[in-house]
């Protein structure tokens, strides 16, 4: 009976499949059907690989490993694996930490194929002695998380919910190269959501409100960053939390160094009119000139600036892709 070596069936998730008999016998049937590939191992290491059509193994098509077996018509040992060349589609998801040590949770989906089959047997299926399509599929699924968290962990909180999309871009970048050393393409990478925990997603609006990343991230609380700009209103914060709310009602003045001011400058926006009452802990107060508003005023009473907001009711800055509170999508 002519031995038949056939891929039958291949799962929907397999990428690779290795056909169980080990001994070969010249004149058997190779059938490689199309988007697949069949390698010839022997002891981890590969010799031929043939490409989609039915092949009779003769010492002609397997050349290398003819060499090795040497001329006799017995049969030989070799490891036979096929390697699907289809597109395949991974999800993924995983926790991470910002440059800040922010923490962050992220899902979306990639699209993967088999690019070099030398190069990803070598790498991930004999490198890693991986003959299972699952365990296969489960390497590079961990593959791609461990590289996505290495990634993402580079960018700062701000970038990932307000560039988005330049982060996705840079990112996915980065893991198609990482991928390309595994013989593998990374055809596309969609990052669907990214989200924080309800401390940081308000530390991120107050540093997107004042643009004073480091005063904001001293601040033990959130509360207190909130409690601070509406003592007062519109007032930039100095180095070591330390307020200084007459250097601004002063602002034809010169700033002259004042004992025991913060040692370093920084910018001064406009004097407030007025000093605003103490803040609530629910007071919603305007990003733009930093007084308290009516809850969901569409306008500041104030400044007259129109105050945009996410699907959710939360005070969003302008220009904003994501509202930082809650992540939804500004459209
Ligand atoms: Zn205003
Ligand atoms: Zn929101």
């Amino acid at each position: 009976m002519v031995q038949v070596i056939e891929w039958v069936n291949p799962g929907e998730d397999e990428i690779i499949w290795r056909y169980p008999n080990e001994v070969i016998k010249w004149g058997a049937q190779l059938i490689v059907h199309e988007y697949e590939v069949a390698v010839f191992m022997r002891d981890g290491k590969i010799y031929d690989v043939l490409g989609p059509g039915r092949h009779t193994l003769t010492t002609q098509n397997l050349p290398l490993l003819y060499k090795l077996v040497g001329g006799s018509n017995s049969p030989f040992k070799a490891t036979v694996i096929f390697v699907s060349m289809k597109q395949f589609q991974g999800r993924y998801g995983g926790e991470t930490q910002t440059r800040e040590l922010a923490p962050i949770k992220y899902y979306g989906v990639y699209w993967f194929k088999v690019a070099d089959p030398v190069l990803f047997i070598t790498e991930v299926v004999g490198g890693q002695s991986l003959y299972d399509a699952q365990d296969v599929t489960k390497f590079i699924r961990a593959y791609f998380n461990e590289g996505m968290m290495k990634h993402l962990s580079t960018y700062s909180i701000v970038d990932l919910f307000q560039n988005l999309d330049m982060v996705s871009t840079q990112v996915k970048v980065k893991l198609m190269e990482d991928f390309r050393r595994l013989g593998l393409e990374l055809v596309d990478v969609k990052i669907e959501g990214v989200n924080t925990t309800d401390e940081w997603r308000q530390r991120l609006f107050w540093l997107m409100q004042t643009g004073n990343a480091q005063a904001v991230m001293q601040m033990d609380t959130v509360k207190q960053v909130a409690a601070e700009l509406g003592k007062s209103p519109g007032a930039g914060m100095g180095t070591g939390m330390v307020l200084v709310p007459q250097l601004f009602q002063q602002p034809a003045q010169p700033a002259q160094p004042v004992q025991q001011a913060p040692a370093q400058p920084y910018a001064a926006p406009p004097a407030p009119q007025q000093a605003a009452p103490a803040q609530t802990g629910q007071q919603e107060i305007c990003p733009y000139c930093g007084k308290p508003i009516p809850p969901g005023a569409r306008f500041c009473p104030y400044c007259g600036h129109e105050i945009k907001r996410c699907p959710n009711g939360h005070i969003v800055p302008e220009g904003a892709k994501f509202c930082p509170v809650c992540g939804a999508k500004i459209e």
